[in-house]
């Protein structure tokens, strides 16, 4: 099987036939071997229609969300962005081609190491991973033009919003465990303004401002 042929028609029938059309975002997408991203025996299922498992209950989001994620959240080549929720890795490469750097955080040992070394094989230089509550954000690195959430969270946690810069825009999806909005806030002027983009379903944020488990 070609998985760059693979890639294209992903790109072609999950994302453009589905409204995704920014260019630098489909770019982005073209950009990112996401077979690296799954364990070896899913490779095949790399660029199907589908969340993956990646281990540890989590697993890798599906193209369209990644895709639609970063369309709305728009990062420019010289904007600062964190992701909550490393998990394998996939999506913090896609925005890393999209931002100037990526900062991102994951809670889970095995995968914060596993998606250090993968960002570190496929060549990406300007994103860096944590081992820690992501609820928190990264206080020593905000402000941040973009936050980029990827667990359910109950509600945006103060800290993120706090660390989230002037024209900065959080998308995150908000909900109880079972179905999420995809929500934006953009700060525009010291105010913050709220947009819906559709249910979706993520695993649970976990950590001081998610789900107790
Ligand atoms: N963006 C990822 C998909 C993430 S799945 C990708 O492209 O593969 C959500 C991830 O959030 C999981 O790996 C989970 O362990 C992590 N997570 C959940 N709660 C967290 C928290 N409080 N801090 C950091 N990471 C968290």
């Amino acid at each position: 099987m070609d998985l760059e042929q693979a890639r294209e028609r992903m790109i072609a029938e999950q994302l453009e036939q589905r409204g995704i059309s920014d260019p630098r975002v489909l770019a982005a997408i073209r950009m990112v071997p996401r077979h690296r991203f799954v364990p070896p025996e899913l490779t095949e299922h790399a660029y199907e229609d589908t969340p993956l498992p990646i281990g540890f209950g989590q697993t890798i989001s599906q193209p369209y969300m990644v895709g639609l994620m970063a369309e709305v959240a728009a990062p420019l080549p010289h904007e600062r962005l964190l992701e909550v929720g490393t998990g394998s890795g996939y999506q913090a490469a896609v925005l890393a081609r999209l931002a100037g750097v990526v900062y991102t955080v994951e809670c889970v040992e095995p995968l914060y190491l596993r998606a250090q070394r993968t960002l570190a094989e496929i060549g990406v230089t300007n994103c860096f991973v944590r081992l820690s509550d992501g609820s928190l954000g990264w206080p020593e690195m905000a402000p941040f033009d973009v936050i980029v959430v990827t667990a359910a969270m109950p509600g945006i946690p103060r800290p993120l919003i706090e660390q989230l810069a002037p024209q900065g825009r959080l998308i995150a999806p908000i909900g109880v465990p079972e179905l999420q909005t995809l929500v934006r806030i953009r700060r525009i002027e010291g105010h913050l303004r709220e947009e819906c983009f559709g249910e979706c379903r993520f695993v649970k944020m976990v950590g001081k401002h998610g789900f107790s488990t």
